[in-house]
């Protein structure tokens, strides 16, 4: 495998993140809530408490499966996916921010 290799599991994955990235941006655009983690308006303590969140969605599903119960795999990719979206939305923040330390 290359170094910039991508097989189709993380392409795949990636294009979901890339999907739920843009819905959090509609769902801005019509109102459903102010910010996103990639906006200047929003701190970096705010975009930790709304990774969390979504960490602890996650953890939710995973804990429902705790002692042999079923876990639901598609609720926690979705969940899964959130956390990503976040986490990139977050990034580009943060390389933002970077890029205009650097000017
Ligand atoms: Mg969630």
């Amino acid at each position: 495998m290359e170094r910039n290799e991508y097989t189709d599991s993380m392409v795949a994955v990636l294009d979901l993140v890339a999907t739920e990235r843009g819905r959090q941006l509609f769902l801005k655009s019509q109102g459903k809530f102010a910010y996103t983690c990639s906006d200047k308006e929003m701190t970096h303590f705010e975009a930790l408490t709304v990774l969390a969140e979504e960490v602890g969605e996650a953890a939710h599903e995973v804990n429902e499966g705790i002692g042999g119960r079923y876990i639901d795999k598609r609720r926690l990719l979705k969940e899964l996916i959130q956390v990503a979206a976040v986490a990139v939305a977050w990034s580009e923040k943060v390389k933002q921010e970077i890029e205009e330390d650097q000017t």
